[in-house]
This record gives structure tokens, C-alpha cells and sequence, in this order.
């Protein structure tokens, strides 16, 4: 064990890190919309390398059921009682990388969707965390602290507290905000209904927000602890451009909010040994990085050219990520600018629409992939010259991350993990591993593309850039190191 974790634990009179129950609505690779599942299959792991029993407990998903169910050992069932409502679940147990996931398993609500949206995704987590708190006792593990993680599990420390007092009495709570923006908010009478919360915790001093119930803002109020992806992102959510209602509660519990952010998986993510790209390569030798530039414009039908500048974007296609901005800016780009573009990405219409129709007026130039995909994402990060991420807010960000590991410049704008992972370049000293730009407005978007573009013109530059990317060390170690410290001093 760490020294630094001896003498901590010292301080509060014990020996043995505490175990940790990570409890979340998608976990990796079992699971995965974004990168909350990131996070929660490789915090454990590497928790698990500092001495800590990390757990996680994870709808048993039907994509979990596909893959994985021979390995799956059915551990026990018995019934929920959700509201009026009596459903069956069952604690299915999987290994997977040493770390033990408990699988809560109710094909009514955890099937082809992992959020089904609505009132019924409500119904659909009001029902996990009602089953993790009833399935708990009963496991052969007793966690000293729960790491929930966002609105769907946020509602364990209230429940616990109010409902549990007797069964969690010495249990800690952390809750880990990914994204304030999702909050769960739904009526009264539905929470009423769902999970029998007594009346008076319906006020702004608990749960209301907006006239509704807040699964999130309940979770604000009774962890013991809250932090979120990274130090500016946990600023910032203080403040109400980005504290979606919270910041108010958030403000007056600054003491016990603080962010970590987040690593990368960089067994999976290393252009050394990644199998899914056209040639490994790794900082000393760059030759690979070429060849996978030249398959990954031919596979995406563009112009195969050494010569000119690759950028990238690899996202769901929301607001937050800052379409507004490449929308408004990508014609003036790529008229005056010889550079190709590479859209990976799936979401709002409006902007699926406006990448189809920029890939038809720039045939041979742009390509917009409109979907998921995991295994096109790594050639994406590996022959691209830049990674744009313009986000109107980022908790965190992996993508930056990820292009970094694979020499993949970002070009980001400077908010919360974005702030914190990428150093911009200097001219005059040369430092830097990216570009970016502070405002969120489209002409400094494209002031920070063009100087880009200048540095892409002086190879010398690039290749420091480049190095300096690729040196950045975004391993989970790090996160996971915060986490253990963040939960000794919550015993
Ligand atoms: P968020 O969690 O807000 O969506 P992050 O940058 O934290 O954004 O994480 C996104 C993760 O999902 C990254 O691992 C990224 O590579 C991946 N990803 C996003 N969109 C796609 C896509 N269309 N195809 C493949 N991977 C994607």
C-alpha cells in the first residue's frame, strides 16, 4: 500500500483501505453510451491495483445478456416492491479483469434500451435503485462507501438515509456528477408513487427544483460527499451559466465538492499495440501515424494526401458539443483552408442533417459518419491530424484524451476537463499539446483552426506538438489514486 494511504488511514485509526461499491446505469465494455461507462469499468480496475475491493453494481442490460450470460452466475432473486408495483430481480454476479460486477437483472426494465427515455427511464432507475438498496444486505460484500455516479443512482443516499437508517447507518455516500445537465426531474406525485419519498423532502431544501422532483439534486443534499470529472468542471457547476438550478446547493456545500478527472483506458486506447488501425506507432516513430492517415482517407472515400491537414471530430452531435459553432463556421473554413474534415458521430437531427449536406457540397473533403462506432473511432484518432471539440460545457471529456494518446492535436474550448487536459500552444515558448480558444463564439473557434493550420505548415512544430501530446500522462493511476484519498477521508 502507498505510503501516503498508510498514514492517511492512520489519521482515522485504521489499517484497511475501505471497500468500494461503484453503483451506476452503464459500465464498460459491458455497457456504453458515453463516457460515464468509461469511467466506471476502469476506475475499479485500477483501485483494485492500490489495494482498494472495488465493486460495481449494473443493470443486467439485454447488450450484457448477448455477450456475456455463460460467464454470468446467478447469485439469487427475490422481489421489489416499487410503489403498488411487486417485480422480480435478480443479483447475477460476472468477473470481468479481476473486478466482481453484480448485475441486477428485470428484463421489464433493462432490455434493448439502457435509458428509455422519459417517465419511463424514471421508472426504469427508480426500480435499480430500490433493488440495489434491497439487494445489498443480502450480498457477500459490505461496502463502507457507495460511489454513485449521475441522476440514476443519485437517489441511493436519500433512500438509504431516510428509508435505511437502521440497515446503512455507518455506510458512506459519494455522488459523482458526469454531466449536470441530466438531472432526472420528474413530478411529485410520481416519486410519490415510484418510491413512497415522504412529502416533506418535496421543498427547494431537498429535492424540488423547478417545481419538480430532482433524482440529482436529492443526491446533492444527502451524499456525505459529491464531485465531479474534473477541478474546473466542479468550479464551474457553482455558478448558475452551468449549475442547471444546483449551484445554490452546490455553492453551500463547496467544502465537500471537489473534482477528479478522469483518465483513459490506455491498454485500449495505445497506438503501440491497437489492433483496429492500418499500423502501431509510438512517439519516437511516427512513420505508422502516416499509414493510418492515408487508410482512413481512403476507407472514408477522401482525397489520399499526406500533405493536407486531417481534422476530426468524434461526438454525439448535441448542443453541448458545440455544433452551433461548427455550424455556423464550416463553410468559411473549408472554402478558404485546403484541410479535409472526418464527422464520427450520431445525435440531433438538425446536425446529422447539416453534416450530410456539407459532405455533399465538399465530395472528396469531408465525410460525415453518422452512427456509432467504436472500432472506426480509433482509426479516426490515429489518422487524424486534429481533434475539434468546441463544447459549450465538457465535465471532463475522454476524446481529447484519446486523440492526445494517439498524437491527435485537439483544438478545444478552454471549459471544464477541456481547461484541465489540454495546455495550449505557446508561439513564443513553444509549450503546449493542443490549441484553444476561451469564448464560446465561432470566429475564435477559428482563430484557434488557423493557427493550427500555420503550425501544420512548420513540421518541426508539429512534431513537438505531437510529442508533447503523446507524453501526457492521462492513465487511470492518476483519477484512481484521487478517488482512494477522496474516499479515506470520507471514513
Ligand atoms: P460524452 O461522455 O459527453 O459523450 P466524452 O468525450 O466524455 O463525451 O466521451 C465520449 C466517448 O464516446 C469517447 O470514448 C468517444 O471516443 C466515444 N464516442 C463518441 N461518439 C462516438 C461515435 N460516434 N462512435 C464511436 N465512439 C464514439
Amino acid at each position: 500500500m502507498k505510503k501516503e494511504f498508510k498514514q492517511l488511514l492512520s489519521d482515522k485509526g485504521r489499517k484497511k483501505l475501505p471497500d468500494v461499491l461503484l453503483a451506476a446505469a452503464e459500465c464498460a465494455p459491458l455497457s456504453k453510451t458515453g463516457g460515464l461507462a468509461d469511467v466506471v469499468g476502469t476506475l475499479p480496475k485500477s483501485l483494485k491495483e492500490l489495494g482498494i475491493d472495488a465493486r460495481v453494481i449494473t443493470p443486467y442490460h439485454r447488450c450484457i445478456k448477448d455477450k456475456y450470460s455463460a460467464s454470468v452466475e446467478h447469485l439469487f432473486g427475490f422481489y421489489v416492491n416499487l410503489g403498488w408495483r411487486t417485480q422480480y430481480c435478480g443479483i447475477e454476479r460476472l468477473v470481468l479483469e479481476g473486478v466482481i460486477i453484480y448485475l441486477v437483472d428485470n428484463e421489464f426494465y433493462f432490455g434493448d434500451k439502457i435509458y428509455k427515455g422519459g417517465y419511463e427511464e424514471g421508472e426504469q432507475y427508480a426500480f435499480f435503485t430500490r433493488a440495489v438498496l434491497e439487494a445489498l444486505p443480502k450480498l457477500d460484500f459490505a461496502p463502507e462507501v457507495v460511489n454513485c455516479n449521475d441522476w440514476h443512482t443519485a437517489m441511493l443516499p436519500m433512500l438509504a438515509k431516510t428509508q435505511y437508517a437502521e440497515k446503512y447507518g455507518s455506510v458512506r455516500w459519494l455522488l459523482t456528477i458526469h454531466n449536470i445537465a441530466f438531472q432526472g426531474k420528474f413530478g411529485f406525485d410520481y416519486v410519490q408513487d415510484l418510491l413512497s419519498v415522504d412529502e416533506k423532502y418535496y421543498t427547494s431544501e431537498f429535492m424540488e427544483l423547478n417545481g419538480c422532483a430532482s433524482f440529482l439534486k436529492a443526491g446533492c443534499v444527502f451524499a456525505d460527499r459529491i464531485n465531479t470529472v474534473s477541478p474546473t468542471y466542479a468550479e464551474e457547476i457553482k455558478t448558475a451559466y452551468f449549475g442547471e438550478g444546483l449551484e445554490g446547493i452546490l455553492s453551500a456545500r463547496t467544502n465537500e465538492l471537489s473534482g477528479i478527472i478522469n483518465g483513459i483506458d490506455v491498454k485500449s486506447f495505445n497506438p503501440y499495440a491497437d489492433t483496429e488501425i492500418a499500423a502501431n506507432y509510438h512517439k519516437g516513430r511516427l512513420s505508422g501515424k502516416k499509414l493510418c492517415k492515408l487508410s482512413l482517407q481512403e476507407q472514408m472515400g477522401l482525397e489520399c494526401r499526406e500533405d493536407v491537414p486531417l481534422f476530426a471530430m468524434v461526438t454525439r452531435m448535441t448542443e453541448q458539443k458545440g455544433f452551433e459553432l461548427v455550424q455556423f463556421m464550416l463553410d468559411e473554413l473549408m472554402s478558404y483552408n485546403d484541410m479535409q474534415f472526418i464527422m464520427l458521430g450520431t445525435g440531433d437531427k438538425e446536425y446529422e442533417d447539416f453534416m450530410r449536406g456539407a459532405e455533399a457540397r465538399y465530395k472528396g473533403r469531408l465525410c460525415a459518419y453518422i452512427g456509432y462506432n467504436e472500432a472506426l473511432s480509433h482509426k479516426v484518432y490515429s489518422g487524424a491530424d486534429f481533434l475539434l471539440m468546441p463544447s459549450r460545457f465538457e465535465p471532463c471529456g475522454l476524446s481529447q484524451m484519446i486523440a492526445m494518446r494517439y498524437g491527435t492535436l485537439p483544438i478545444v474550448r478552454e471549459t471544464g476537463g477541456l481547461k484541465d487536459s489540454v495546455i495550449p500552444y505557446n508561439r513564443y515558448t513553444g509549450e503546449g499539446n493542443g490549441f484553444s480558444f476561451a469564448d464560446f463564439n465561432a470566429h475564435e473557434m477559428k482563430d484557434a483552426i488557423l493557427l493550427a493550420l500555420e503550425c501544420y505548415s512548420k513540421p518541426e512544430t508539429m512534431q513537438a506538438l505531437i510529442r508533447n501530446a503523446m507524453e501526457a500522462d492521462f492513465s487511470f493511476k492518476k483519477s484512481a489514486e484521487e478517488y482512494a484519498r477522496l474516499y479515506i477521508c470520507m471514513l
